[in-house]
């Protein structure tokens, strides 16, 4: 429990400039958040080398944590978990989007596990405070690639599937359905 409070502390400190991508304007520690209470509420995870990764997932991706500091704090696990999540940012974004999908079958279990709440956390924000300037058809795409990135992940934890499947159809729905009402002319 310390240790997933410290990882919470930390990482608000770190993305304490950040917000997400929505016009609402959410700080940005909500998502990491979000997927910690996901793993814990609807997977039932409890490891809390895990979830302290899940609060980290982004610090060294978005906010240039090092891995060192990460292992000094919270330990070779936790950084791991967090190194196999974050993407090389000196490849192209549509590079980085496809390796995401090509190495989801090879992660371990609490790295897949954190990828799978990353994935609902993100759809949902897409259906309810949607990037300003992304169109439909972005939002459509992310959809699709974010479904791609679920099946490489294979079979990790069933209510979580369960969880990713409805908010992906149901969120498919409703951001198809934008597309619908303004390609009416
Ligand atoms: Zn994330």
């Amino acid at each position: 429990m310390k240790k997933v409070l410290e990882a919470a502390l930390f990482a608000a400190g770190k993305h304490r400039n950040q917000k997400r991508k929505g016009v609402d304007g959410t700080p940005y520690i909500n998502h990491p958040l979000e997927v910690a209470y996901l793993l814990n509420a609807v997977g039932g995870i409890t490891d809390e080398d895990i979830l302290s990764a899940a609060i980290l997932h982004d610090t060294v991706e978005d906010t240039g944590t090092s891995p060192e500091e990460l292992v000094s704090r919270f330990g070779e696990e936790v950084a791991r978990y967090v190194l196999e999540v974050s993407d090389d940012k000196q490849l192209p974004k549509e590079e980085r989007k496809r390796l995401q999908v090509e190495h989801a079958p090879h992660l371990s279990y609490g790295a897949r596990l954190i990828k799978l709440g990353d994935r609902i956390a993100n759809l949902r924000s897409v259906v309810s405070e949607p990037p300003a300037g992304w169109p439909v058809e972005r939002q459509i795409r992310y959809f699709e690639w974010s479904r791609a990135v679920f099946k490489g992940l294979g079979p990790t934890n069933p209510p979580l599937e369960e969880l990713f499947l409805r908010e992906f159809d149901e969120g498919f729905r409703i951001v198809s359905a934008r597309g619908g009402s303004s390609a009416v002319f």
